[in-house]
């Protein structure tokens, strides 16, 4: 296959204003400048008036949380997150499926060729809900990185969340280990591999964050949670550890190149070198972080001081329909809103989006870029509508522009999952349906549980 006639931004390496991807199996073999040589036989695809740019890289999400949508929507993190826990607890592996069919065929859309995700809840006698959210992914055909999440540290313990809703650390890490050796995939061209991820440093238990450390590992597979998140988690840490987030997990053995954590809002200086310095990533999650009021990240000093950042949209029921696409541009805004204008480039909201991105998921040899030899994750997006075409630069445009410029393709090795703003691989339609079928299921099983959803929208 050979894509031709198109500007291309490859993230590494320059700009090729007009030249050409030519792709083997589910390789980038060739990224030229100029008219194209195409191969007998090769399938052609016309370019023109479209911006060639990695498949972008979600870094941080919790699919479920499509179902739980619209809920607290004026509170706090652990206001929301206190609401919502006995939403969460309703779910069982048919509304996983659902959410997951609707994330998922979601982020494609808005460019995502490969997603992480951060599942820590598990009611018990509720299904697989792992497995569910594994075969929603499988069905589309993105590359899939699910982190088994936990929360082991209940109300009983001075933890946040009700009791109904933890395990047990010996439950944690069986099923841990489990989900990482009947699933984990570490071949170049893996579509599935799955992370070690105890929720945050107030669900989870110290036990049990170096206990998932070693396990992680152990196994090869890379470690994250959420950390530094809010001032109420940094009072939290404080209080009960005596230390900062980032010291805390310091001492538990959590800093490293095998590391990626979700926000870090509130970092000092020092943390950020720790960060550089250990190689430990940083999932950036602006619109979520912007609904929760949480803070702004120090996104422009970490990049500056040679810490890694990647991009994430966070679960729904804290972002409500945030696209990957967009989050390049509220990254940027809160950037240069609190920093100026030369906070962030559009250039390097791009660059976190995807070679950030990769590092964080340990992808970057394979991926995150439009390089000869990596995977062929590509986004095609129509830069010449009637309105775009006033803009003089296509990076400027993907970036800044509210509304997302049409996807003409989206290809996952080579192969399309999207074409004209269309799901390829499965029924759009049926998956959409799917998400609102799946609200519906645990609005309805959570109230059969006593939550009352009116109370709730507006905490
Ligand atoms: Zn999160």
């Amino acid at each position: 296959m050979i894509i031709e006639n198109v500007y291309i931004a490859p993230v590494v390496g320059p700009e090729i204003p007009s030249g050409y991807i030519r792709i083997e199996g589910d390789r980038i073999a060739e990224v030229g400048s100029g008219p194209a040589q195409p191969n007998p036989g090769e399938t052609r695809i016309d370019g023109t008036g479209c911006l060639a740019t990695p498949g972008l890289i979600n870094t941080h999400h919790h699919l479920y949380q499509w179902a739980s949508q619209g809920l607290a929507q004026d509170a706090t993190l652990f206001e929301w997150l206190v609401a919502s826990y006995q939403v969460w607890a309703a779910m069982d592996a048919e509304v996983v499926k659902g959410a997951a069919a609707a994330g998922l065929g979601y982020l494609a859309l808005s460019g995502c060729t490969l997603s992480s995700d951060h599942h820590y809840v598990f009611p018990q006698g509720r299904g697989d809900l792992f497995a569910a959210e594994i075969e929603a992914a499988r069905e589309l055909g993105i590359r899939f990185h699910p982190a088994r999440g936990s929360m082991d540290r209940g109300q009983s313990q001075g933890g946040l969340p009700p009791d109904v809703v933890v395990e047990d650390r010996d439950t944690v890490l069986a099923a841990t280990s489990e989900a990482i050796d009947a699933y984990h995939d570490p071949s170049f061209s893996s579509k599935l591999r799955i992370a070690v991820a105890p929720c945050s440093p107030f669900s989870v238990t110290a036990e049990l964050m170096t206990d998932a450390a070693e396990l992680a590992r152990a196994k090869g597979v890379r470690l994250h949670t959420h950390l530094a998140e809010t001032l109420d988690e940094d009072e939290h840490c404080v209080e009960a550890f005596g230390v900062r987030p980032v010291d805390y997990m310091e001492k538990l053995g959590w800093l490293g190149p095998d590391v990626w954590f979700a926000h870090t809002v509130h970092l000092s200086d020092a943390d950020i070198d720790k960060f550089a310095a250990t190689g430990t990533g940083a999932a950036h999650c602006p619109s979520s972080n912007g609904r929760l009021g949480a803070g702004i990240a120090r996104v422009s000093e970490m990049l500056r001081r040679g810490a890694n950042v990647g991009l994430g949209v966070d679960g729904n029921a804290s972002s409500e329909l945030t696209t990957l696409s967009g989050e390049m541009r509220q990254a940027l805004l809160f950037q240069r809103a609190a920093h100026g204008p030369t906070a962030l480039t559009a250039r390097q909201a791009l660059e976190m989006a995807t070679m950030g991105g990769a590092r964080n998921l340990g992808r970057a040899g394979e991926l995150g870029s439009l390089e000869a030899g990596k995977l062929a994750d590509i986004a095609l997006w129509r830069v010449d509508g009637a309105f775009a075409s006033a803009v003089e630069d296509p990076v400027c445009q993907l970036v800044f522009a509210t509304r997302q410029p049409p996807l003409a393709r989206l290809l996952v090795g080579g192969e399309s999952v999207v074409e004209n703003d269309e799901l390829k691989t499965v029924d759009q339609d049926v998956s959409g349906r799917a998400g609102a079928e799946a609200h519906r299921r645990l609005m309805r099983l959570a109230r059969e549980q006593g939550f009352s959803v009116a109370k709730e929208v507006h905490t």
